[in-house]
């Protein structure tokens, strides 16, 4: 028989004993404080358990029944995924059973013939507000998906595991898996939860019987600190066959960097330059390990060093413009038509660096904008002064970063550019290259579109770097391609890059676009490009990036041609 009882108290709690006046007596105790249940016997018991599965707080269990004593209840409930977070309190009334219910598991126990009732509404209350709280942590410091450690406490784990067991020397591995959101996006997210959680299961196995611990960070990347010194092609190789073997018809290819263990590096710092190495082989099929480096760690440094000394650099102006002449080859001799201002930064200690090694740094934290700013407004003013010294105006191109052309302020801050050095919107051409048009396309595209509405002329910078299609392109607001410098290289020996470069005038021609060959050297260079129709060109032939003092020779002599 099932008798239940509702009481307002919100807690439902399970009473199983098979003698009427134990469960009364208990009722006594517990009414007006928790919602109560009861069953005679131990099947009765997991039969309204498994009923209310999803608001029961705890089972009060006798142990001796008929029909099923308590232990084989016990021994179900740990058989049992669903219950077995639930907790039991033991009756009994024989002292030796008590360690063996400890033992299978229950939380706690109550003595027959019944305690005083505050001990028993204590024992229930404590293992509750236990219970409760076990269940919180239990949702906090495990990942849903994988069952791994979440962030938080998988770092604080690996803090102790570093403070306290300083005998253990420990590696820092981060795992990640190439074009996760594409994988998501073609096959579905339940697809993607599930490599997730295949990876987590492997990576347990990996991790059994050892003191390592493991995390899934955030999305596909998997954190895992163990014992130094393992073999990481074959441990990469054990986690890629098992994501192979699970989706044997979808490829997924993982990464993985390594910081191996060094004395007195914090996990943190560790789980960095793990991440730093695993972010250089992105990409990489043929190569997906990277053991973090001593090069790698001296490259940190500068790098650190650089993004700590840009603020300097700028006020104290050891950031500096120069500028390389573009030339027009159709006509005879080429004339100097514009000039691309190009970055330098002279540092005190660390002598002349070029843009190459600090400007990928800046554009992956936003300070790119910064130096950009700082190129506009000096290359805006330079060519004021051109212009009032030799009373015409040589444009000057400046080049975008990805990172501006999604500034909501980039078109105020250039408008008042120009208006504040009296030029017109076409005496300053943007350079945009075109890897910035290859995601979130539309919005790139409506930031260009509208600086060309004002007047802006457009450049695509090192086009053929990218893959922009020939659809696309028809689309592209611009008005000149620059060809990347790999096309002009060798086309004095290779038929195949002559070909190519003929291809891209086709384009050019029929987008209606001028073209800039860059990188151009040599003579001969210079001869074929003009031969295929290229109408500007860019390179040390003619001139290397110099300062303005300089460069003012090169328009001095264009005057003296234009005189002559
Ligand atoms: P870019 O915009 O494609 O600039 C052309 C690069 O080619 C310049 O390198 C220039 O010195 C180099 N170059 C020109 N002619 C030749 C040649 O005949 N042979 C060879 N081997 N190289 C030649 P630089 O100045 O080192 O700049 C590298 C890149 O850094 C630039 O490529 C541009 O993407 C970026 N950059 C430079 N200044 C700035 C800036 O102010 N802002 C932003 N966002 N990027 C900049
Ligand atoms: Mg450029
Ligand atoms: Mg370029």
């Amino acid at each position: 028989m099932i008798e239940t009882k509702q009481i307002e108290r919100p807690k439902l709690i399970l009473i199983a004993d098979d003698i009427e006046l134990n469960r009364d007596a208990l009722e006594v105790v517990l009414d007006g404080q928790y919602n109560l249940l009861f069953a005679e016997n131990g099947k009765e018991a997991l039969e309204i358990m498994r009923m209310h599965r999803e608001d029961l707080s705890m089972l009060i269990l006798d142990l001796n029944m008929p029909v099923m004593n308590g232990y084989e209840v016990m021994e179900r409930l740990r058989e049992d995924e669903l219950l077995q977070h639930i907790p039991v309190i033991v009756l009994t009334a024989d002292k030796s059973a008590e360690l063996q219910a400890l033992q299978m598991g229950a939380a706690d126990f109550i003595t027959k013939p019944f305690d005083i009732p505050e001990i028993i509404q204590t024992r229930v209350s404590r293992i509750l507000e236990l219970s409760e709280g076990k269940k919180l942590i239990s949702a906090a410091e495990h990942d849903r998906i994988t069952g791994l450690y979440t962030r938080n406490f998988f770092f604080e784990y690996a803090d102790r595991l570093f403070q306290y067991h300083t005998e253990m020397q420990m590696d820092a591995v981060v795992m990640n898996i190439e074009q996760f959101h594409s994988v998501n996006a073609v096959n579905g997210r339940e697809f993607g939860d599930g490599v997730l959680k295949r990876i987590g299961e492997e990576i347990r196995a990996f991790l059994a019987g050892t003191k390592g611990i493991a995390s899934r960070i955030e999305a596909d990347r998997f954190d895992i600190y163990c014992l130094h010194g393992q073999d990481y092609r074959a441990v990469l190789d054990r986690f890629q066959k098992a994501i192979s073997r699970f989706s044997p018809n979808v490829s997924i290819h993982l990464r993985m960097g390594v910081m191996p263990w060094q004395e007195g590096v914090e996990p943190v710092l560790m789980f960095d330059r793990a991440q730093t190495a695993c972010n250089m082989v992105r990409g990489d099929f043929q190569n997906p390990l990277m053991i973090y480096n001593n090069e790698m760690q001296a490259q940190e440094l500068l790098n650190r060093r650089l993004l700590n000394d840009l603020s300097v650099a700028i006020a104290e102006r050891q950031l500096q413009v120069y500028y390389q002449p573009k030339y027009d080859i159709q006509c005879c001799p080429p004339r100097l038509s514009s000039a691309e201002a190009l970055i330098r930064w002279k540092h005190p200690q660390l002598g002349m660096i070029s843009p190459g090694e600090f400007i990928p740094l800046f554009e992956g934290n936003g300070l790119i904008s910064k130096v950009d700013n700082f190129v506009w407004e000096e290359a805006a003013r330079q060519v004021r002064v051109w212009k009032e010294r030799y009373g015409f105006v040589l444009p000057v191109s400046v080049n975008l970063s990805r990172a501006d052309v999604f500034d909501p302020t980039l078109v105020d801050r250039v408008v008042r550019l120009i208006g504040e050095n009296n030029l017109d919107f076409k005496d300053m051409k943007l350079e945009v290259t075109e890897s910035a048009y290859t995601d979130k396309a539309n919005e790139v595209l409506n930031t260009v579109c509208s600086l060309r509405e004002m007047g802006f002329e457009i450049e695509m910078d090192d086009f053929g770097s990218g893959y922009s299609s020939l659809n696309m392109l028809s689309d592209m607001p611009i008005d000149v391609l620059k060809m990347d410098m790999k096309f002009v290289r060798n086309i004095e020996t290779s038929d195949t890059d002559m070909r190519l470069v003929k291809l891209i005038l086709d384009i050019a021609k029929y987008l209606k676009v001028k073209v800039v060959a860059e990188g151009v050297e040599t003579e001969g260079q210079l001869h074929l490009l003009k031969d295929v129709g290229c109408d500007l060109i860019q390179g040390f032939y003619f001139s290397r990036p110099v300062p303005p003092e300089e460069f003012e020779k090169l328009i001095e002599q264009e005057i003296a041609i234009e005189r002559s």
